[in-house]
């Protein structure tokens, strides 16, 4: 547990989650056993903070090694120890008025929406983090509401709202970021959630007219906010958010020869994730400047990542992509301390 490791490397903690094969996968050609490309270095080397992802290319015999904060290997059910040890861990700085932010990050299909919204069985961080959080409201009598919207080519859309309204960014004078006309919607229950959420998600699906699944080439982010009387019970309410972002895809641009909008809407995309990771790089490695302005996302995210803000990035792998995988790993490292 965190208890046990006071100082953390990393200021944003970088993990690993790698989706199990999908039954439509696993086929005769393989033998009905396909194997993994993506394992633990020496599994039992592992040092306490850190873990050795080794890639390997089955066809091939590249390969190539990473260094990273935490390995979930192939399941379908361990969100709930990935929400244990990894995001429990930070709500309850959201009730002392800090930010905090987690991002799934990785090609399509390769589990972000699984990780971040997950099914009715298998609920993911977003369901997860909103239940411990209305549990502890419930048991301090801080109050909840919620945020949720995507960034999309650049722009902020309210998902919350029944025409998906552009919002705009603004900072002020004290550098605090503002998204002028977004709405935040107070949450009591569970099934409250659901029903606020899901109607967002379904608006996400159509937002763009005459583009069809917008939604892996956005980043949708979910905002759970409290206003809460400090533990310590020292006056003042204060205000905290959990920010949960389910990342546009990471498609690598010369793999799948995209043309018009789709090039313009991956450049975009790319450049906003390079950002991220720009912006994650420099926090982790102590840089004097920060930047957050080179895209729209890291603007909005700069109140949340950084100061006594606490990140997490998961990464999430398909098993049976070598050249997809070392492109998302590599970007994840690249973002960690070195
Ligand atoms: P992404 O959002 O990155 O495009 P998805 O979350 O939609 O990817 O996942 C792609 C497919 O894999 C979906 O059918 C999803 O249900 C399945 N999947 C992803 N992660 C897991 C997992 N850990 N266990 C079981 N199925 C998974
Ligand atoms: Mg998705």
């Amino acid at each position: 547990s965190n208890n046990n490791n006071p100082i953390s490397v990393s200021k944003v903690r970088v993990i690993v989650r790698v989706r199990p094969f999908l039954p439509h996968e696993i086929t005769p050609r393989n033998g009905g056993d396909p194997v993994s490309c993506i394992s633990l270095l020496d599994q039992d080397f592992q040092s306490r903070d850190e873990v050795a992802v080794y890639l390997k290319d089955p066809h091939t015999s590249r390969n190539e090694c990473y260094q990273l904060d935490s390995f979930f290997d192939q399941e379908d059910n361990n969100v709930g120890q990935i929400f244990h040890t990894e995001v429990n861990p930070m709500i309850p700085a959201i009730f002392n008025g800090c930010n905090a932010t987690v991002f799934a990050y990785g090609a399509t299909g390769s589990g972000k929406t699984y990780t971040m919204q997950g099914t009715e069985e298998q609920p993911g961080l977003m369901p997860l983090a909103m239940s411990t959080i209305l549990s502890i409201c419930q048991n301090t009598g801080s109050t909840t509401h919620i945020s949720y919207y995507e960034v999309y080519m650049d722009r902020c859309y309210d998902l919350l709202e029944v025409k998906a309204n552009e919002i705009s960014v603004l900072d002020d004078k004290d550098g605090q970021i503002h998204l002028r006309g977004l709405s935040q919607v107070p949450v009591h229950t569970m099934s409250e959630f659901q029903e606020i959420f899901s109607s967002g998600v379904q608006r996400r699906k159509t937002a763009h007219t005459g583009l069809n699944d917008v939604s892996s080439r956005s980043h949708g982010v979910l905002v759970i906010s409290v206003v809460s009387t400090p533990l310590d019970g020292s006056g003042s309410p204060v205000c905290g958010k959990l920010n949960l972002i389910d990342l546009a895809g990471n498609e690598d641009n010369r793999r799948s020869c995209n043309e018009g909008i789709r090039l313009q809407e991956s450049a975009k995309i790319n450049q906003s994730l390079f950002a991220l990771s720009n912006v994650i790089y420099a926090l982790n490695n102590s840089k004097p400047r920060i930047p957050y302005r080179e895209s729209k996302l890291t603007r909005i995210l700069q109140d949340s990542l950084g100061g006594a803000s606490r990140a997490l990035m998961v990464a999430c792998l398909n098993p049976g992509e070598y050249q997809e995988s070392v492109h998302t790993v590599s970007l994840a490292a690249r973002s960690r301390h070195i």
